[in-house]
């Protein structure tokens, strides 16, 4: 999503965005916020065609269908367009702001000339229409300033409701980038640091670990999928703990974990992969149903150091070929490639 430049712009667009949303019964939630800004600012054509289509459907844009929209033409873009998206709004309210107050302070000080005729018609009055003139444009200046102090309020609230979404945005960039069992960085947190750190040529010196739970298939089916999960989570806090940056442990998915270990040789690497293989080993759970104790989760580890000219995919194969060596070689183990 692209947002207008200027604040001129910007109050362009919010200018016509309200009145459409108050015409078709929108509710001015920051979400709705968003998504009629971007409408009238026509970046976004596809976002265009199914608004016009649901408005034509339904007369309004349903809550749910809204939501969706937003989440795909809005949220899902790039990550950077959030930061771009708060600044346009707070920008927006900023210059409405400053309008509002210039206008204010116009009609103050029009309304004190008008005060100062009247108190001189007052010492001197001989001119009985021009006065009642004069008292009626008093009277529409006073309404003036009291339209311009509810403009006021609706942009404090406005602004109110911009911190809630900066929140609710904070909050979907969040989700975007964090596995909500394990509480680790997720697959596309990894994807982009690695690619980031192969576009510095490979000078410097990487090594990747992949790791995978043994026979965790067996263990769900033994001890429920429940179960599994816990030990994911456990699984995740001991690579919390064990990993200090730049080292960076993420969930690659399912029962798939992989630390990227910047700076890290192969030696350097199986030492991390062998303290974290023991700790995982060393995992005790305690069923409260049964009250049995289960000891039996390990992991396998394959290890590469990413070569030069070599890409993310085949650095990634390489870590894996490794793992599945672990694998035939008994689990439970690490292993280099
Ligand atoms: P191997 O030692 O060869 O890796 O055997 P495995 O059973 O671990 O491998 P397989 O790929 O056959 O099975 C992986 C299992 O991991 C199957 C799937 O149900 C389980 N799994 C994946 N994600 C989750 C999850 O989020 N929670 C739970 N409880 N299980 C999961
Ligand atoms: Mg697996
Ligand atoms: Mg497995």
């Amino acid at each position: 999503m692209k947002f207008a430049k200027s604040t001129h712009q910007a109050a362009n667009y919010l200018r016509k965005a309200v009145p459409l949303m108050v015409k078709y019964n929108i509710p001015p939630n920051p979400l709705n916020y968003a998504l009629w800004y971007t409408y009238v600012s026509q970046e976004v054509p596809e976002l265009n065609q199914r608004l016009d289509k649901a408005l034509e459907t339904y007369g309004t844009c349903p809550g749910i269908v809204s939501e969706q929209m937003f989440r795909e033409h809005i949220i899902d873009e790039e990550l950077e367009t959030a930061d771009e998206f708060e600044a346009g709004l707070l920008r927006t309210v900023d210059v409405l702001n400053q309008q509002a107050v210039d206008t204010a302070q116009h009609t103050e000080d029009y309304s004190e000339i008008l005060t100062s005729s009247l108190e001189a018609f007052d010492d001197n009055n001989n001119n009985e229409p021009l006065e009642g003139i004069i008292r009626q444009l008093a009277a529409s200046t006073q309404a003036v300033s009291e339209t311009t102090r509810a403009f006021q309020h609706q942009l404090d609230a406005a602004q109110t409701e911009i911190e809630a979404l900066r929140t609710e945005l904070k909050k979907s960039r969040q989700d975007a980038h964090i596995d909500p069992l394990t509480g680790l960085f997720n697959r596309r947190v990894f994807d982009s640091e690695l690619e980031q750190f192969s576009q510095g040529g490979n000078s410097q010196r990487m090594s990747l670990i992949m790791i995978d739970v043994d026979h965790f298939k067996r263990f769900n089916d033994t001890y429920g999928h429940l179960m599994g999960d816990k030990v994911l989570q456990y699984v995740g806090k001991l690579l919390r703990e064990n990993c200090r940056q730049p080292v960076l442990p993420v969930r690659f998915g399912g029962e798939e974990f992989a630390v990227l270990a910047p700076g890290y040789n192969i030696a350097a690497a199986v030492d991390l992969a062998e303290a974290l293989r023991s700790k995982i080993e060393a995992i005790r759970i305690r069923q409260r149903r049964t009250g049995d104790v289960i000891s039996s989760v390990t992991a396998s580890f394959g290890i590469s150091q990413l070569q030069p000219g070599q890409s993310p995919v085949e650095l990634i194969e390489a870590a894996d070929n490794a793992m599945y060596k672990a694998k035939e070689n008994g689990r439970n183990r690490v292993e280099c490639g």
